[in-house]
C-alpha cells in the first residue's frame, strides 16, 4: 500500500498550517502536525481538493515538464477534450490540434476519439450476461481509488474496459510504430495532456495489474499558455479533429452517460456527491438502473485541478463548440459491432485497501472501537481543527491508534484544568 506514487505534493516553506484543506479532504487523509499540513499516502486518492482550496498555495500537482516530453524522437500528444473547453470562442478544434504540432508535437491522437469507441464498446458491454449491475464507468481514476479504499462489494459493479486516455495510447502507439517502423519504442513519447493530478497517479500506478500504456503526462494548464503563444486563428489549421459530439461531451458531467443511449443511468459530479452515491449503492438503495457515471470533479474533467478555466465558463465553451459538430466520426467495423476486442479489457479488480480497518486481528478492532467510542463522547464535539485532525472522531482515532498524543485536545486540556481549579478551591474553602 506505501508503495502508491501520489501525484499530489505539499510545499512545506508555503504552508501555514491554516486547516482550510484539513476541513475539506474528503478522506481525512489530512493532519496538521508541527504546524503543517501532513498527507497520509494510504489515505490520499488525489482529487486534488485541497489544490484548489488551499489560499496558499502549498499543495500542488507533480506532472512532467515540456522539455523532458520534447527530448524524445517522436512525440505524441494526448489532449483530454478538457482541453478544448479553455480557449473563448473556439469554433474548430483542429486549432487546438494544429497549436499542439506546432508547439512540437509530431502527431496529435484525441482522446475524444478514443472516448467514442469506448462509448460503442460500453453499449456492447451493457448487453453482457452476467455483469454486475448498475455498471460502474472506469474513466474517473479518484472514483476507482474511492472504491478500492471505501467500497470492497462494489469493485465488481467497475466496467471492466479501459479508459479513453488508454485507448488513446495503445492506438496512437500502433499507429507510430505502423507509419514509422524505424522508430524504436523508447524513441515514442505518448503523452497525456490532463486535467487532474488522479490521472498522473494512474499513470505511475496502473489499474489493478494493468499498467498505464502513457509514457508522460503533462498538464493543461502548462500546455494551455504554450498553445495561446502559437495558435493562429486567421490561418486555416490543417484538418486533424477525428472526433463529434459524443467524444468532447465526456469533458463533462453526463456526457459519458448520455452516449450509453439509454435512460437508466445516474450521473453525478463532485466527490461528497459521487461518496453519496457509491454509499447508497452500498446499502443497496439505488436500484433499477444500468450505468452509474462519477466524477470526482465539479462539472466533470473540466473541473480538474489542473486545468485553468472555471468549469462552468468551459462547459459553456464546450456546448457552443459541439453545434459545429457531428455527431460522431467514429464507427465499429467488422466483429467490434458484435464483440468488444480483448484488449480493451482490463483484468484484474485493484485490491480492497482497508484504511478503516484498526487492526488484522478482529478482536483488537472491537476494543479500539470501543474506546475511541469512549474517548470521542468525552470531546467538545465541536470539530474546531485545534488538535490537528480534522474532527473529533478522527482526533479519537488518532489517540486510540498511537498516532496522536492523548492531551491534543485544548478544550479539554481547560476544561480538566478548571475542574481540577474548582476542586482545589473546594478543598481550600473546607480548609
Ligand atoms: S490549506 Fe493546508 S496546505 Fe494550504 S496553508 Fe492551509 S494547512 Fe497548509
Ligand atoms: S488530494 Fe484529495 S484526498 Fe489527497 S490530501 Fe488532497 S484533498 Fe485529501
Amino acid at each position: 500500500m506505501n508503495s502508491y506514487e501520489h501525484s499530489v505534493s505539499l510545499d512545506l516553506s508555503r504552508c501555514t498550517g491554516c486547516t482550510t484543506c484539513l476541513k475539506h479532504c474528503p478522506t481525512e487523509a489530512i493532519r496538521i502536525q508541527d504546524g503543517h499540513a501532513k498527507i497520509n499516502p494510504n489515505r490520499c486518492i488525489d482529487c486534488g481538493i485541497c489544490i484548489r482550496i488551499c489560499p496558499n498555495k502549498a499543495k500542488k500537482a507533480t506532472y512532467s515538464r515540456m522539455d523532458k516530453v520534447m527530448k524524445y524522437k517522436w512525440k505524441i500528444a494526448l489532449p483530454a477534450p478538457a482541453l478544448y473547453g479553455q480557449f473563448e470562442d473556439l469554433e474548430n478544434v483542429d486549432y487546438v490540434l494544429q497549436g499542439l504540432k506546432d508547439i512540437g508535437f509530431d502527431d496529435v491522437f484525441e482522446v475524444s476519439k478514443a472516448a467514442e469507441l469506448v462509448s460503442a464498446y460500453t453499449r456492447l458491454y451493457l448487453k453482457t450476461n452476467g455483469i454486475a449491475k448498475p455498471v460502474i464507468s472506469s474513466a474517473c481514476p479518484v472514483v476507482l481509488r474511492l472504491i478500492s479504499l471505501r467500497y470492497p462489494t462494489l469493485r465488481e459493479h467497475i466496467m471492466q474496459l479501459l479508459p479513453p486516455m488508454e485507448v488513446a495510447a495503445r492506438l496512437a502507439r500502433q499507429r507510430a510504430m505502423e507509419e514509422h517502423p524505424e522508430l524504436a519504442r523508447e524513441d515514442i513519447c505518448v503523452c497525456f495532456i490532463s486535467p487532474c493530478p488522479a490521472k498522473v497517479s494512474y499513470v505511475r500506478n496502473g489499474f489493478g495489474d494493468y499498467q498505464s500504456e502513457v509514457d508522460e503526462v503533462l498538464s493543461i494548464s502548462d500546455v494551455y499558455f504554450n498553445l495561446i503563444n502559437v495558435m493562429r486563428r486567421e490561418q486555416e489549421p490543417q484538418q486533424l479533429s477525428e472526433s463529434g459530439k459524443i467524444g468532447i461531451s465526456w469533458a463533462t458531467t453526463g456526457g459519458e452517460a448520455s452516449a450509453i443511449f439509454n435512460d437508466k443511468y445516474l450521473a453525478a459530479d463532485g466527490i461528497e456527491n459521487v461518496n453519496h452515491v457509491l454509499e447508497q449503492l452500498d446499502n443497496g438503495n439505488i436500484s433499477n438502473l444500468e450505468f452509474i457515471e462519477l466524477n470526482a470533479c465539479p462539472g466533470g474533467c473540466v473541473g480538474g485541478a489542473m486545468t485553468v478555466e472555471n468549469p462552468f465558463v468551459a462547459k459553456a465553451r464546450l456546448q457552443t463548440l459541439r453545434r459545429y459538430l457531428p455527431v460522431s466520426q467514429t464507427q465499429l467495423q467488422g466483429e467490434e459491432k458484435e464483440f468488444i476486442p480483448q484488449n480493451i479489457f482490463f483484468d484484474k479488480l485493484p485490491t480492497y485497501l482497508p484504511i478503516q480497518r484498526l487492526s488484522e486481528n478482529f478482536g483488537e478492532s472491537l476494543r479500539m472501537m470501543a474506546a475511541i467510542q469512549k474517548l470521542h463522547e468525552e470531546l467538545p464535539g465541536i470539530d474546531c481543527g485545534a488538535c490537528g485532525a480534522p474532527n473529533c472522531r478522527a482526533y479519537a482515532e488518532d489517540v486510540i491508534c498511537g498516532r496522536a498524543e492523548a492531551d491534543g485536545c485544548t478544550i479539554l486540556r481547560s476544561k480538566k484544568l478548571e475542574a481540577l481549579l474548582l476542586q482545589k478551591e473546594g478543598t481550600d474553602d473546607s480548609q
